[in-house]
């Protein structure tokens, strides 16, 4: 199996290659089709295992080929857990992009919030944000979620250890109803199944 089988386009195989992936792993092997496919998704998977390059290549493909977003407008929304996850997810998702004119930023607590309503303000493609801050900037009017495409919840897991739902559920109600769901996690609890329910459609399941 080789990326080109996966259907990414000519930048985003470019992309791999630089980074010297010659074979996508096996989550890549399902996710990255299915996501291209515009299918809601729960993938249970472990860090590790390539679940950032599964997310980050093919929604970078759906929104290559789009304009770009507008001042304040965020069309993929990645929400995870801790700050060094977003901190690391946001590397990898700008490394992805290299070849691309796609624009991104990350949104978590801890740091001024100025540099990041700034970023905001320039429209953003993709966005990497921790629950809390993502409300606080929500609140002061700096994110318009309302051409909003694609949302994953990554770790969603730990998100729920950390005690993270009510955020999630809040953020939920902010978003369109008719968008693209991932949701990342390591384990399937019961209680990751109640939170696929409420907030995916028909997914498809990817366990490893
Ligand atoms: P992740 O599970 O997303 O944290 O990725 C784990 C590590 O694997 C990261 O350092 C990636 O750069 C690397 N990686 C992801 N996909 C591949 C691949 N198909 N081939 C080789 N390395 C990869």
């Amino acid at each position: 199996m080789s990326f080109s089988a996966l259907g990414l386009c000519t930048e985003l195989l470019n992309t791999v290659a630089e980074k010297g992936y010659t074979t996508p792993s096996p989550i890549q092997q399902e996710a990255i089709p299915a996501i291209l496919s515009k299918q809601d998704l729960i993938a249970i998977a472990q860090t590790g295992t390539g679940k950032t390059a599964s997310f980050s290549l093919p929604i970078l493909q759906l929104l290559a080929d789009k304009p770009r977003s507008e001042p304040n407008c965020v069309r993929a929304l990645i929400i995870a857990p801790t700050r060094e996850l977003a901190a690391q997810v946001a590397q990898n998702v700008e490394q992805y992009s290299q070849n691309l004119k796609v624009r991104s930023t990350a949104v978590f607590g801890g740091v001024r919030i100025e540099p990041q309503k700034y970023a905001l303000a320039q429209g953003v493609d993709i966005l990497i944000a921790t629950p809390g801050r993502l409300l606080d900037l929500y609140e002061q009017g700096d994110i318009n979620f309302e051409h909003l495409e694609i949302l994953v919840l990554d770790e969603a897991d730990r998100m729920l250890d950390l005690g993270f739902i009510d955020h999630i559920h809040h953020i939920q109600k902010l978003l369109p109803e008719k968008r693209q769901t991932l949701l990342f996690s390591a384990t399937f609890s019961k209680e990751i199944k109640t939170l696929a329910t409420t907030m995916l459609n028909t997914p498809k399941t990817i366990e490893l």
